[in-house]
């Protein structure tokens, strides 16, 4: 379920994100990112990730993946981009057919 809300991603992000994926919502900065095809389908791609995660492990595993990437890189963009679940879905939100063929868990790939 597609939300907008400027206010509720500012607050959880700062400035960084134009969308974020809290199963079952994915909330957008604006109106006019629902016809960007690209990210909307990336935030899919990261709804397939929750699920699989049960919710809590992947917020869990997401939050020690950044800490740990950030530790080693002290870099905040190349941590985000390089966690497992951001590699995957920034690698196969363009085809329009990923989730249709992906296998369960498929974020290990991108460890
Ligand atoms: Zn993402």
């Amino acid at each position: 379920m597609i939300l907008v809300s400027k206010r509720f991603l500012k607050m959880l992000t700062g400035n960084f994100a134009q969308a974020i994926t809290l199963w079952p919502f994915v909330i957008l900065k604006s109106t006019e990112l629902k016809k960007d095809w690209t990210l909307i389908n990336h935030e899919r791609i990261h709804l397939r990730q929750q699920i699989e995660l049960l919710l809590v492990f992947f917020y869990l595993w997401y939050a020690i993946e950044f800490l740990a990437r950030w530790i080693i890189c002290r870099d905040t963009n190349k941590a985000y981009h390089h966690i497992c679940f951001e590699k995957e879905a920034y690698l196969n939100d363009n085809n329009p057919e990923y989730l249709n063929t992906r296998k369960l868990f498929s974020f290990l790939k991108y460890l």
